[in-house]
């Protein structure tokens, strides 16, 4: 059966923010309902790669989310 949603969404901080309520849902509802292999920090967790949670999924850094 195909997964509708990212196998890290449920420890991913992606989803911590989104359920403080700091996170534009847009980011989860595009790369974590479907488009995860396009997500760095997706490519970067296969990878073994440290990134740091303010990490968006475009591998930009929001610093407003820094330390959240
Ligand atoms: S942000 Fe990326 S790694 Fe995290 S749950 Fe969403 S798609 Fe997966």
């Amino acid at each position: 059966m195909p997964r509708d949603e990212c196998k890290w969404f449920p420890t991913c901080p992606m989803n911590r923010y989104l359920r403080m309520g700091i996170l534009d849902r847009r980011w989860t509802d595009y790369y974590c309902h479907g488009h995860w292999l396009e997500c760095v920090r997706y490519d970067m967790e296969e990878r073994g790669e440290d990134h740091p949670d303010w990490m968006l999924p475009d591998g930009s850094l929001d610093e407003n989310l820094r330390g959240k």
